[in-house]
């Protein structure tokens, strides 16, 4: 199964996408998470991704289309995957298109902005790619990651002034897939709830897993 979720930043796609790939034994691949790990580990598309996704921006079209490119031809991805932040552009979802990926499902999850503002405030994430929330998801101390001990960190693009600018983004730039995958007919919708877990019950239902 090839499952694309989308939603605005912070509407919970990343933890409702990873809850599924165990569900389905499938990988989750978040171009967000294979960016951030290059500018972490100073590779050259690291070095130059790193300004756009400070600011909150886009990083380029050919950029990350070779990204999923190179991801999807590695051999877990053989039995499909939920691309977790791509596309993110419809010229991103015109080059899936031209690879010939045929996607089952495109989820979108809905979430106001103003409760997005409010969540992304709370987010705190650790360096081996586990994430949580001070109010909805907190790790057992508040303070490391119960994964592995290291301690929690707010992502620079967390910011309030970044997440507003990555919805607008997100409004004018992602948005647009909506109609492009529901001329598909392959769009799903659901609300995103304040509870993680009422938001993977409809995610389910709404999959049919
Ligand atoms: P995310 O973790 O999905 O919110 O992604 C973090 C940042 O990485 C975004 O704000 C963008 O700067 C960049 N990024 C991730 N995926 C894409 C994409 N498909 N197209 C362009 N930029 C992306």
């Amino acid at each position: 199964m090839k499952i694309i979720f989308l939603g605005a930043p912070g509407a919970g796609k990343g933890t409702q996408a990873e809850l599924v790939a165990e569900r389905a034994s499938i990988p989750t691949i978040s171009t967000g998470a294979i960016i951030r790990e290059a500018i972490r580990t100073g590779t050259e598309m690291g070095m130059a991704a790193k300004a756009y996704t400070d600011a909150g921006n886009l990083v380029p079209d050919d950029v990350v289309i070779g990204i999923i490119q190179e991801r999807l031809a590695q051999s877990d991805c053989e039995n499909g995957y939920i691309l977790d932040g791509f596309p993110r552009t419809v010229p991103q979802a015109e080059a899936l298109d031209r690879m010939g990926i045929k996607i089952d499902v495109v989820l979108s999850i809905e979430v106001s902005d103003e409760a997005i503002v409010e969540r992304m405030s709370g987010r705190r994430v650790c360096e081996c790619g586990a994430s949580y929330h001070t109010a909805y998801k907190p790790s057992a101390d508040g303070k490391h990651c119960d994964k592995c001990g290291k301690e929690l960190t707010i992502r620079r693009d967390d910011a309030p002034e970044v997440v507003r600018s990555r919805l607008k983004v997100y409004h004018e730039t992602t948005e647009p897939l909506k109609s492009f995958y529901e001329a598909k007919g392959i769009l799903k919708i659901v609300e995103g709830q304040e509870k993680v877990e009422d938001t993977t019950a409809l995610v389910r239902a709404a999959l049919g897993i």
